[in-house]
Parts: C-alpha cells; structure tokens; sequence
C-alpha cells in the first residue's frame, strides 16, 4: 500500500502506554473514572503492520477515513474483539461497503447519507451504528453537519429503523493552544444534552471528539472517544 508511511513499530507500545496514562489522568482530573475514555487508533495511511502493533499494545478501535484503504487494509479481518470506524467524508455511491467493514460510522453529516445508509442497511437487514458529525465551529471547508442542522438530522436517523445514533462527533479547529478548542468541546457536549432530553430513550452516550494535540482538553468536557493518530503512529 502506498500510504505505508514509517510508523515507528518499536516505540509503539510505549507511546500507546503514556497516551493511555495522559488519557486516564485526563479522565481523573475531570472527576471521571480512569480507563472510561476510549483511545480510537487513527490508522489512515500507516500499515496493515502498524495496526497489529497498535492491536498488540491494547488498541481495540481503530479509524480510517478512507473506505478503499480500510478495505485494502482489512481485508484480512482484525481479531473479533476489535473493530475499525469511519471517521472520513463518505460518498453515497460508498455506501455499500461501508457495511461488515465499519462497527461504526463517525462521520454521518447529511440527509442524503443518512437515507443511503438506511436504505443499504434495510437491505442486508443490518442496524447500522452512526454518530452525527457536527461542524461546530462552522468552519468552511470542514466536514460536519451545520449546528443549525443538527436537530433535524438526529431526527432522520432516530427515524430509521436500520440506523442507531450513538452519539455526536466534532473536529476541533487547529489552534495553537488546544485550551482555545474548549468551548467547541463544550457546545457538543451541550448539543447532544439538548437532544438527549428531546427524545426520550435516546442515550446518545458517545462524544468523538479530540485528537492528539487536543485530547486532554476533550476528555475535561466529556469525550468519551479520543481519536489518535499522530501521537501513536507518528507524523504523516
Ligand atoms: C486524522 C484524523 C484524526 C487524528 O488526527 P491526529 O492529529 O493524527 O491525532 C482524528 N479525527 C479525524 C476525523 C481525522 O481525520
């Protein structure tokens, strides 16, 4: 695969031992208990190789946001007790592998996806776990749902019988100092309060947000899932 960049195996377990410390004393210091927070092994372009390492080390989730490399990268399947999320901009004409590849799909954004999918879903006569990404900070150019539009697709995908809605996911911009990410944190946590008390039974306990510059800053406002790439396999 050509996007087998240098993935640093021999300090891999290391690095995913200190993510796993800082994530826990995070988890901690925000009156939270230690090892509730999910560390999401962002594997785009590194190896097959790299994942069996990350795997090795305690990884169980991983992320892709390519579904042709996650198929080529999977195609031998992982252990069953982990499981690989999208987290990548997902055309409709991909939708249909998507499914048996994905335990969860990160980033649903718009009507059109959520009814591709319902209906791919309805067809294998699957229920398909999502969450609604959220573009908070209204950046241009960024993947997300506009805030404004969130309530309206929460209610499209509660409405199908073949989607389940886990919870929201946001990318932060990239500031230089994760501490100005906060309130972008703060107003998804809000959101999906706000839409939890809408619809009754809806739990919507996942909050995917935070990376590695970000995470601990994540995790002080409820991440339930922190997406890492750089910080476990290297830079890009
Ligand atoms: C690449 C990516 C990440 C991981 O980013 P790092 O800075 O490498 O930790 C997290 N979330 C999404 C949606 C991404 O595309």
């Amino acid at each position: 695969m050509e996007s087998v960049v240098g993935a640093d195996l021999a300090g891999l377990a290391d690095r995913v031992a200190e993510i796993r410390a800082r994530v826990d004393t995070a988890a901690i210091g925000a009156g939270r208990a230690g090892g509730e927070v999910e560390i999401v092994g962002v594997s785009k372009t590194f190896s097959r190789e790299a994942v069996d390492a990350a795997y090795a080390a305690g990884i169980r989730i991983f992320a892709e946001n390519r579904v042709q490399e996650a198929r080529d990268k999977f195609a031998t399947p992982l252990p069953e007790d982990a499981s690989v999320h999208l987290i990548g901009q997902l055309q409709t004409n991909k939708v249909k592998y998507t499914i048996g590849l994905f335990s969860c799909i990160e980033s649903v954004d718009r009507l059109g996806l959520i009814e591709a999918l319902a209906k791919e879903a309805a067809k294998r006569e699957v229920v398909v776990p999502v969450l609604l990404q959220v573009n908070v900070a209204r950046e241009v150019q960024k993947s997300g749902c506009d805030p404004d539009e969130a309530a309206s697709l929460v209610d499209a995908i509660v409405a199908s019988e073949h989607l389940r809605l886990d919870g929201l996911m946001t990318i932060a911009p990239f500031v230089a100092d994760p501490e100005d990410a906060r309130p972008v944190f703060r107003e998804l946590r809000v959101m999906r309060d706000t839409f939890r008390a809408r619809h009754a039974g809806l739990a919507l306990d996942v909050l995917s947000m935070g990376m590695s510059g970000d995470f601990e800053v994540a995790i002080g406002e409820g991440a339930t899932h922190v997406r890492i790439g750089r910080a476990l396999f290297g830079s890009r």
